[in-house]
């Protein structure tokens, strides 16, 4: 066994023990190589359960969070889910694998392209992703069966809540402070919307509008 695959096992028990136990989520994060995610700096921690830098001043995900809110979505594999901040485009890696469609949105044009071409890498090709301010979502498509939002909330994004199918489930970060975060699960029903506050995290805050553009290519 590689040192790399002992890593993974490693992970994946430490995933476990924090509460993930949907063995699709689980087999989808050992399928995916979160080594391709980071960048090449933090390669030898790229499966230790811990966030790191992407640039633009963004995050991947800690695993746990990555595991618990894929499982707090329970994605069947006939849905079309929409992800907001794509960031490095593990997560929607990790949803192209528990899903039928997956449309992504991040904010800032680099990260989408880097995540883009690694998506392309892998092979997912039921991603479909776009540049923009994922607070609006993408209403052409809409509805979804499933929603997942990957940076915080200050209040409830009602566009969101309004693309969500009937019977629909949105995870998301939500609170008013990046040290009073919940993970809220929000699922429409016939006559409106029941809301679930699951557990605190600390996310990257869900921005409305474009950040400025720079002119640089990098
Ligand atoms: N899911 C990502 C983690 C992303 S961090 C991963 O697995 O790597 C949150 C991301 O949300 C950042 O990339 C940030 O730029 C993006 N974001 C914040 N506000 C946004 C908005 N209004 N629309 C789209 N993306 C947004």
């Amino acid at each position: 066994m590689s040192a790399e695959d002992a890593r993974k096992i490693r992970l994946i028990m430490e995933l476990r023990r924090n509460g993930v136990a949907d063995t699709r989520v689980l087999s989808a994060i050992e399928r995916v190589p979160r080594e391709l995610f980071v960048p090449r700096t933090f390669d030898d921690q790229a499966y230790d359960n811990t966030a790191l830098p992407i640039g633009c001043g963004q995050t991947i995900s800690q695993p746990t969070v990555v595991g618990m809110m894929s499982q707090a979505l329970n994605p069947g594999d006939r849905m079309k889910v929409l992800e907001i901040g794509t960031g490095s485009g593990y997560q929607t890696a990790i949803l192209a694998q528990l899903c039928r469609r997956v449309y992504t949105i991040e904010r800032h044009r680099d990260l989408l392209r880097d995540a883009e071409q690694r998506l392309l890498a892998l092979g997912c090709s039921n991603v479909t992703a776009k540049v923009g301010d994922g607070t609006k979502g993408w209403p052409e498509q809409a509805p979804f069966d499933r929603i997942l939002v990957t940076a915080a909330a200050t209040e409830m994004p009602e566009a969101l809540m309004q693309q969500l199918a009937v019977g629909g489930i949105m995870v998301l970060p939500l609170g008013p402070r990046p040290e009073n975060q919940h993970v809220v699960r929000v699922t429409r029903t016939e006559d409106g919307f029941q809301t679930e506050t699951l557990w605190a995290v600390r996310f990257v805050p869900l921005i409305s509008g474009m950040p400025e553009e720079t002119g640089k290519t990098r």
